[in-house]
Formats: C-alpha cells, sequence, structure tokens
C-alpha cells in the first residue's frame, strides 16, 4: 500500500482517477506491471437490459417511463421519471423482502456486492440445482458464487426456470459463501409460496443477486461489481452487474 492509500496489483487500480495516477507516477510509488495488469483487463456486462416489454414476476410493476418536459414541447430540457419493481432486471433481493424484519440497502453493508466470485455452469440438471451438482467444483470457493442455469436466455416468461435446492445453500453457506448470483428470477421456484431458499439466505445473512445474464461467460473466477443503491426502505434494487478478468 503506498502514500495514496493505493494497493499494487490488487485490482484496485480502475478507481485511480487520473489525477492521482499522475501523482502517484511522479513519485514513482507504481511500477509498469500494476498498470499494464490494469490495462488489460476485460469486463463483461452480466446485466439483461431494463426496456417496457421486460420480464418480470406476473403481478409485478412494469417499467415505465413517464415524461414530464421534452424538447419537443418547448422545453429546455428532456425530463423524466420512472416506476418499476426494483426485482426487475438484474437486481439485488434486500433482506426486507423476505424477513419480517430484514434490512433495506440504506442499513446494509455493500462489501458482499464487490469481489472476487466464482461462475459456474449447471445448465444440465432439470429443476433444481442440488448438492450432488456441485460436489465436483474445486475448493476452497470465493464468498461469492454466480450459477448460470440457461445455455440461452430466455425471450420470455418462463414459469419453469431452475432453482435451487435448500440443501444446496445450507452446503454453499459451509464453504463460506455469502452470495449467490443466478441467471433466473429467483433461487425459489416460480411457484413456491414458503421460499425456503429465501429463508435460507436470512438465516445464514447471505445476499442474493438475480435476473443476471451469464449466457456468454464461462466458468472461472471473475471480479463481480454489482452494487445496489442506497434505497431507503426497499425491499430490492436493480443492480448494473458486471464482471472483470483478475
Ligand atoms: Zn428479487
Amino acid at each position: 500500500m503506498c502514500d495514496h492509500g493505493i494497493a499494487h496489483c490488487s485490482g484496485q487500480w480502475s478507481i485511480v482517477s487520473w489525477g492521482i495516477y499522475g501523482r502517484h507516477k511522479k513519485q514513482n510509488c507504481y511500477t509498469m506491471r500494476d498498470w499494464i495488469l490494469f490495462d488489460m483487463k476485460q469486463i463483461w456486462d452480466i446485466s439483461p437490459e431494463i426496456s417496457t416489454g421486460g420480464l418480470l414476476f406476473p403481478g409485478d410493476e412494469p417499467y415505465r417511463l413517464n415524461w414530464t418536459s421534452e424538447f419537443s414541447k418547448g422545453n429546455p430540457l428532456n425530463l423524466c421519471s420512472i416506476t418499476l419493481s426494483p426485482h426487475i432486471g438484474a437486481h439485488a433481493d434486500a433482506p426486507l423482502h423476505y424477513a419480517e424484519n430484514g434490512k433495506s440497502f440504506s442499513e446494509l453493508d455493500i462489501l458482499p456486492y464487490i469481489g472476487i466470485c466464482r461462475v459456474i455452469h449447471a445448465v444440465e440438471y432439470r429443476l433444481l440445482l442440488e448438492v450432488m451438482h456441485l460436489q465436483n467444483i474445486p475448493l476452497p470457493l470465493p464468498e461469492r458464487i454466480l450459477i448460470r442455469t440457461y445455455r440461452q436466455q430466455p425471450s420470455a416468461w418462463d414459469q419453469g426456470f431452475k432453482a435451487i435446492a435448500p440443501d444446496a445453500i445450507t452446503w454453499l453457506h459451509k464453504q463460506g459463501v455469502k452470495l449467490i448470483g443466478i441467471d433466473t428470477p429467483s433461487i425459489d421456484p416460480a411457484d413456491s409460496k414458503t421460499l425456503p431458499c429465501h429463508k435460507l439466505l436470512n438465516a445464514y445473512d447471505m445476499r442474493v443477486l438475480e435476473n443476471l445474464n451469464l449466457e456468454a461467460i464461462p466458468e472461472g473466477d471473475y471480479e463481480l461489481i454489482a452494487l445496489p443503491l442506497k434505497l431507503d426502505g426497499a425491499c430490492a434494487s436493480p443492480v448494473r452487474a458486471v464482471l472483470r478478468s483478475l
């Protein structure tokens, strides 16, 4: 760690502004290897587009865009408001979504949503991801696991999307996993009324990301960045989820 608080070769280069980089360079407290590592990082956007025709759980509030000021009506700027269920597109569920006294993101740490993750493919199994589907994954696991269940993301609502078996959530928790991401709208089946996996997330203080688009992502380890908005009292938040090469 140098005087500028920057940990070299740790992936933190991306948050170094050019101003700080200049001062940093002047004092020779970086190495060329650091800079090359930063420069070579690849980024994958794993967030589906949020549009008015976007997929959502039946009954959820769709995305709507309302114009309150428009150039075409002689106004000096375009100004809109939006309404949407926060469960549209790539999103993080807040614990208050599934626990009576759960917290919203204005009270929660963002650290689970940024850091090393592992993408695993589970496109072969039917309906539920069980512990037996996880046991070939090399250990130890990083604190974040993203599960790809679709070969190709559906273009219409899929009532039979794959979900996770409660035992698999417990197994992941025992391996030290703190965040589970999935490319479906929920880690519980669409018709589940008891939501056992969401209840386990609450019991284990784990976090979840849903509706990711992992279609183009090979299995392997990445850096995940998927920060929820600091929404007070909301049950979820949209995230712009990206992966970076390590
Ligand atoms: Zn959700």
